[in-house]
């Protein structure tokens, strides 16, 4: 056997010291792999240190209104699944999932007019997993995910940490512009690149709170098909419509051109971590492989639980319940900007958790955010949801957590700072 002679390393005590392009702060600054290198800390998680602090109405975070939840029933549940099926709950198990649980998932898959058999259905550690799932079995450095404008922030990390080079296609208040997407993929072609996903979030959009209407699902979907590009199906918050029934999933019109990503997190509690893909038989294979390399299993004391609640509480009402509230709460977002932000454009949702407001007269949200934080509230500067940092015009406003009552007076005092640099 032969092997390429190792040059060298300097080490001192078994660590390498600084060298020209290493640095005294961190001593491994020259090892990292390549693909460490587009990795930068999300714009939400160094905000939250700030926006959790009481004084600060925040309106940055996408984090759900726990307190809507009957805790009681769920310590009982806790309670139960150790007492009664504890050796299997605190065992390693299944690395595609819980099977009792991958049927029930079915039955929520059906409100979306998705039919699908429970091998179909991987269970993850949420569904930011599973975005991490797929772009690991698609994604070679450099080829494009094609997504929408703007796009969830998590979802460009995971892109930018598989050296993804994503293209942006724009939306409007139907979502996805079909027209739009065409040429970007003509375009793409004609340069040559490898277009391998089309990565949108159909319903009440994180950040930009639309929906894809049911006209252009299809179309969004023939044109993917056409240039041979497979469809990822984001879908965390479909279920939280206020005014309407769900919309059928794209996923309900394809079996082999879409992976559907659906999440327990907004509909229930996100501190589970337990979300799901539905894929094609032989993705879900890979799936499932990639799955056991990352994690060798979901928790299956957090499945159980899933399980055990689906099967015993009126989950159906929960849903309604947090509709209602967060119905309640979007009225008081929109109100409030109307009343105090009359000069910015938003949008009024339809579900979901967020609003996307347009600054007016150019302000640049992201400048603006330290003055926002002294004047205690908090928002997220559009800027994260592109994958270029443009969008700096606009921010995004969750109306999920905060009471009505603070959101009216977050909104209010983001007024008096968008007043303020107006004067600057
Ligand atoms: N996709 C979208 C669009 C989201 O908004 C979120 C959470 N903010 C996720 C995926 C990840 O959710 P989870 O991992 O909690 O299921």
């Amino acid at each position: 056997m032969t092997s390429q002679p190792v040059p060298p390393r300097e080490t001192s005590g078994g660590h390498p010291t600084s060298s020209a392009a290493g640095t005294r702060l961190d001593p491994w600054l020259t090892s990292y792999a390549e693909r460490t290198h587009g990795m930068r800390s999300s714009e939400i998680r160094a905000l939250f240190a700030v926006a959790n602090r009481p004084e600060v109405v925040s309106l940055a975070g996408g984090m759900p209104f726990l307190e809507g939840l009957p805790l009681d029933v769920l310590g009982d549940i806790a309670q139960r699944v150790v007492a009664t099926r504890g050796l299997q709950a605190l065992q390693y198990g299944s690395g595609q999932g819980d099977e009792t649980l991958r049927e029930q998932i079915l039955d929520l898959m059906r409100l979306e007019g998705i039919e699908a058999h429970p091998d179909d259905v991987v269970v993850t550690t949420g569904s930011q997993q599973a975005l991490d799932l797929v772009t690991r079995i698609f994604i070679d450095p450099g080829d494009v995910v094609v997504a929408e404008a703007p796009s969830y922030v998590g979802a460009l990390g995971v892109f930018r940490a598989y050296q993804a080079d994503v293209a942006h296609v724009p939306i409007d208040a139907d979502g996805l512009v079909p027209e739009a997407l065409e040429s970007t993929l003509a375009s793409l072609a004609a340069a040559g690149r490898t277009v391998k996903l089309l990565y949108t979030v159909p319903n009440f959009h994180n950040p930009a709170g639309v929906s894809m209407s049911e006209e252009r699902r299809p179309r969004v979907l023939e044109i993917a098909r056409r240039y041979g590009v497979l469809v990822v199906e984001d879908n965390p918050y479909g279920l939280l419509g206020f005014d309407s029934e769900p919309r059928d999933a794209i996923r309900s019109l394809d079996e082999d051109g879409v992976v559907y990503l659906g999440s327990f997190s907004k509909t229930f509690a996100p501190g589970y971590r337990v979300g799901w893909v539905v894929a094609p038989h032989a993705v879900r294979e890979k799936l499932v492989l990639a799955s056991e390399s990352a994690i060798l299993c979901p928790s299956n004391a957090s499945q159980i639980a899933i399980s055990t609640y689906l099967s015993t509480c009126d989950w159906r009402g929960q849903i309604k319940s947090y509709r209602e509230q967060y119905r309640e709460r979007r009225d008081a977002m929109i109100s409030a900007l109307a009343e105090h932000l009359p000069e910015a454009s938003w949008n009024v949702p339809a579900g979901g958790f967020y609003t996307w407001v347009r600054l007016p007269d150019g302000l640049d949200a992201k400048d603006m955010l330290p003055r926002a934080v002294t004047a205690r509230v908090a928002y997220v500067p559009g800027t994260a949801f592109y994958f270029d940092g443009s969008g700096s015009e606009h921010l995004r406003l969750s109306f999920c957590y905060p009471t009505p009552e603070r959101i009216r007076e977050g909104v209010r005092r983001l007024a008096g700072v968008v007043a303020g640099e107006k004067e600057l």
